[in-house]
């Protein structure tokens, strides 16, 4: 999909928040605690690279992505820093990962002595680094026993190819006022670590949720994610112990404005009629941008002023009532902050019945990404 460059609607994405929400998080952890931002799927939407960037200047010592293309993207951009793929890649991509230095994630012995077998004919230099996930309650990917994982550990010493490089899990509820569920991950992820014979550099078990409300759980790096974004990963439910700023606005102008007289239908369907005589604005943005048709009945913000999105959501535009006639041009804030309102991505969240990582992962690629302190 090309980038609407040329076109008023843009993601304004202030890297200066996403640098500090990282260094507040670095300041409660202990010094040797290593902090990765979870840059996955584009930088939960923000931009990969540009946020792995600054998260580096608040303090992050490395990434987290979820496939193997995005730690390739960050590799190719000049980072230089650990990156950990999250989830399984297929082992015939093995030595692809090793000739990027990216580490990648095991969950079964399967996967492993595949991995192992590919890497045996492998000439690329250096050492595949290997972590482990432990399954302690995510029913996702992972170990599920420290038996299991002994016999991984002695597969990967018998290779030359690979090195044992960490060791994690992932908590399912972190972000929930309630902890009996998590207090049990966290004991059977004790568990399966005492049934080891070693460690191996990095432990992991933080999330952002983990980071914020239990003290980053046990080990030695943090895997921070939504919060870096100024998000607050319990949707508000739990207060952050320190300020998440967010870091993305949504903005837009009027292309079009014009009084219609009572009567007019609106959008696809005439799902709205106009009972009396209004002004209507037409904006750019429609559900092939990620503002989905679920998204009539919200409000965008036109210099401070809520007005309702009224009828179908268009792929590429739709209508707004206004209470007065504005100029063409004027611009128009879909999330963020306009004349001392504000509509935060919760908000746009809540009104889709879902959670923000969902927003901020669905806005489309047409929509550029425009970089500000
Ligand atoms: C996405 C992800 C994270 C980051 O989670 P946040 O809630 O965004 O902090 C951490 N660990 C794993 C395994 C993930 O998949």
């Amino acid at each position: 999909m090309v980038v609407a460059n040329y076109r008023p609607t843009k993601a304004i994405i202030h890297t200066q928040a996403i640098q500090e929400n990282v260094a507040n998080e670095r300041k409660r952890l202990p010094k040797e605690t290593e902090l990765f931002a979870v840059v996955k799927a584009n930088g939960y939407g923000h931009g990969a690279v540009e946020t792995a960037k600054a998260a580096l200047r608040g303090g992050a010592t490395g990434f987290c992505v979820a496939a193997l293309d995005e730690g390739i993207e960050l590799r190719e951009a000049g980072l230089t820093e650990p990156i950990l793929v999250l989830s399984i890649v297929e082992p015939m991509y093995s030595e692809l990962a090793l000739s990027y230095d990216l580490a990648v994630t095991v969950g079964t012995q399967e996967g492993l002595e595949e991995i192992s077998k590919v890497m045996a004919h492998s000439e690329v230099e250096g050492l595949l680094k290997i972590h482990l996930k432990a399954d302690t309650g995510m029913g996702r990917i992972g170990f599920l026993s420290s038996e299991e994982m002994n016999e991984a550990i002695q597969t990967m010493e018998r290779s030359k190819k690979l090195l044992w490089e960490g060791l994690f899990t992932h908590f399912s509820t972190a972000d929930q006022s309630d902890d009996t569920y998590w207090q049990h991950q966290l004991e059977r992820f004790t568990e399966i670590l005492q049934g080891l014979p070693k460690k191996p550099r990095y432990i992991h078990t933080s999330n952002s949720a983990t980071a914020l409300w239990h003290d980053a759980g046990i080990g030695n790096m943090v895997r921070y994610g939504v919060a870096m974004y100024g998000l607050n990963p319990s949707g508000n439910v739990l207060e952050a112990p320190y300020p998440l700023k967010p870091a993305l606005e949504l903005v837009s102008s009027l292309i079009q404005v014009k009084k219609l007289p009572k009567g007019e239908g609106i959008g696809y369907g005439e799902t709205y009629i106009t009972p009396e005589a209004e002004w209507i604005g037409t904006v750019p943005i429609g559900y092939a941008d990620g503002w989905l048709r679920k998204m009539q009945g919200f409000h965008l913000l036109v210099q401070g002023e809520p007005c309702e999105i009224v009828g179908r959501v268009c792929m590429d535009q739709l209508m707004i009532r206004l209470p007065k006639e504005y100029s063409i041009g004027t611009k128009v804030t879909l999330i963020g902050a306009n004349n001392g309102k504000s509509i935060t991505m919760q908000e746009v969240a809540d009104h889709l019945e879902t959670i923000h990582y969902e927003v901020a992962c669905t806005l489309s690629a047409r929509v550029p990404r425009n970089y500000e302190k």
